[in-house]
C-alpha cells in the first residue's frame, strides 16, 4: 500500500490553493455585499479558470476535459473547498450524465461546457418532489414528434449562470419512465419565476422555474426513456465526492483560523489555547477532519482503481454523511473558539458556518444517506463498510 500522493497531485492541490487565494477568495466580500459574483465579473472569472488550467476537470480528454483521475479531482476539490460564498462553483463541473449524450448533443453541450463555452444546470426538484424523486409531476408527452413540457423546478443552482438546463420529467406522468431533457435558455414556455435568498451567499442563484407546453425536438431527450436515474448514477458518486471535499477545505481552514486565534489571543494573562477547554475542542478538530480526510482519499483511490461500482455508491453515501457533519461539528467548535469575532460576517468562520450547513441537505439529506448506508449493511452486511477491500 503506498499512501503517499504524487508529484501530479502535489502539483494540482498547490495550483488550485493559489488560485483559491489570488482569484477567489479576494471576491467573497464583494459576493457577500451582492448576495452573489456580480454580472461584471464572471467573464473575467472564466477566463482565470481557464488560465489557471482548471476547465473540465470532471471529464475525459475525448470530451474536451482534462481526463483528471478522482484523486487528482479530489485535491482540487479540497482547496476550493476553503472557499466561502460558494464561489468554488466558479470552476464548473459539467453534468456527468452529459456524457452519455448522442454524439452530436457531446458536440453541442458537453465540449463546450469543459471549455466554459457553455453551463448546464440540473433540475429535478419540485414543489412536492425532493428525497422522493418518484414524485416528481413535471411530465413529458410526445406529441406530433415534438416533446411537450409541463411542470415547475424549484432550486436550480446557477440557472442564472447557464444556458441550459438538464430537465427531470416523467414521461407521460409514469414514476417509472424518468427521462432527462436539454432545454436551451431562453425557450418558449420556459418562465423564471423567482430565485429566492438562501442562508448562504451563493456564486449564482437558485432559480424557480415554469414549464408550461414547452416545445422540444425528440433529439433534445438525454439518453433514453426511462433512464433518467441511471445516467445520474455515476452524478451522485462525484457529487458526494465533491461534497465530502469542500466540506473537508472548509472544515481546514475555519480550523487554521481559529488555531492561528487560540495562540494569538490572550485573556486571564495567558494565550486562551493554554485553557484545555480550547486546547481539547482543537484536539477535537484536527481529529476530525483526518478521519474524513482518510475516508475521501481512500474513497477516490478506490474509484480510480475500477472498484465495484456498487461499492462505490455504498461508500459514498456514508463519505457524504460523515464529511458534511464533521465540518458542521468542527466550524461550530472554531466559530466558539473566535468568540464574537467568529460572528461577524467579514470573518471567514462565519460564512463557512453558514455555507456548509447545505451539504446536510443537498445530494441527499444526512436522513437519505443513513438509509442508503443502513440499507447496505442489511443487503450486503457490515463488510461494505469495515472490510478494507
Ligand atoms: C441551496 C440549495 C440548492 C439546491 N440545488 C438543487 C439543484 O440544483 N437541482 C435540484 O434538482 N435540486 C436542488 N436542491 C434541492 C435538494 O436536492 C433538496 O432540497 C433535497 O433533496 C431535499 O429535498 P426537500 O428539500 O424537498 O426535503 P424533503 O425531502 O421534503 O425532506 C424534509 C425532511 O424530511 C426528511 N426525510 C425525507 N424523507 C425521509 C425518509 N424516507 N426517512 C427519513 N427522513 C426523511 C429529510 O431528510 C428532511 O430532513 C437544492 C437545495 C438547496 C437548499
Amino acid at each position: 500500500m503506498d499512501l503517499e500522493l504524487s508529484p501530479r497531485e502535489k502539483e494540482l492541490a498547490q495550483r488550485a490553493r493559489e488560485f483559491c487565494d489570488q482569484v477567489l477568495i479576494p471576491l467573497e466580500g464583494l459576493t457577500s455585499e451582492h448576495g452573489e459574483l456580480p454580472m461584471e465579473q464572471r467573464a473575467a472569472v472564466r477566463q482565470a479558470v481557464r488560465d489557471w488550467g482548471f476547465a473540465g476537470i470532471n471529464h475525459a480528454k475525448a470530451h474536451g476535459g482534462l481526463g483528471l483521475t478522482m484523486l487528482e479531482q479530489t485535491v482540487i476539490e479540497e482547496q476550493l473547498g476553503r472557499v466561502t460564498n460558494g464561489l468554488w462553483s466558479c470552476v464548473w463541473r459539467p453534468p456527468v450524465s452529459l456524457k452519455f449524450g448522442t454524439a452530436a448533443q457531446i458536440e453541442e453541450y458537453l465540449r463546450p461546457s469543459c471549455q466554459g463555452e457553455r453551463r448546464g444546470c440540473f433540475a429535478i426538484t419540485e414543489p412536492n418532489a425532493g428525497s422522493d424523486p418518484r414524485r416528481v409531476e413535471t411530465t413529458a408527452r410526445l406529441e406530433n414528434g415534438r416533446w411537450r413540457l409541463d411542470g415547475e423546478k424549484w432550486f436550480v443552482t446557477s440557472y442564472n449562470a447557464s444556458d441550459f438546463i438538464i430537465v427531470h420529467a416523467h414521461v407521460d406522468g409514469d414514476p417509472d419512465k424518468p427521462t432527462l431533457f436539454l432545454v436551451d435558455k431562453p425557450a418558449e414556455g420556459l418562465t423564471h419565476l423567482r430565485s429566492p435568498r438562501f442562508m448562504h451567499d451563493f456564486a449564482f442563484d437558485h432559480a424557480e422555474l415554469r414549464l408550461e407546453d414547452l416545445g422540444l425536438a425528440p433529439e433534445k431527450m438525454l439518453g433514453g426513456i426511462g433512464q433518467g436515474f441511471e445516467l445520474t448514477k455515476d452524478w451522485f458518486v462525484e457529487a458526494r465526492l465533491q461534497i465530502a471535499s469542500h466540506t473537508l477545505g472548509a472544515a481546514i481552514r475555519a480550523a487554521e483560523i481559529a488555531n492561528d486565534y487560540a495562540a494569538s489571543r490572550v485573556q486571564f494573562g495567558r494565550p486562551i489555547r493554554d485553557f484545555q477547554s480550547i486546547e481539547f475542542m482543537l484536539a477535537d478538530m484536527a481529529v476530525d477532519i483526518f478521519a474524513a480526510k482518510s475516508m475521501l482519499y481512500r474513497i477516490a483511490w478506490e474509484i480510480d482503481r475500477k472498484a465495484d461500482r456498487k461499492l462505490i455508491h455504498a461508500r459514498a453515501s456514508a463519505l457524504k454523511l460523515h464529511s458534511s457533519e464533521m465540518a458542521g461539528r468542527v466550524i461550530d467548535k472554531a466559530l466558539q473558539i473566535l468568540g464574537g469575532r467568529g460572528y461577524m460576517r467579514e470573518n471567514p468562520v462565519e460564512r463557512l458556518y453558514r455555507d456548509i450547513r447545505v451539504d446536510r441537505i443537498w445530494e441527499g439529506t444526512s436522513e437519505i444517506q443513513r438509509l442508503v448506508v443502513a440499507g447496505q449493511i442489511r443487503k450486503r452486511g457490515m463488510g461494505v463498510y469495515t472490510d478494507w477491500a
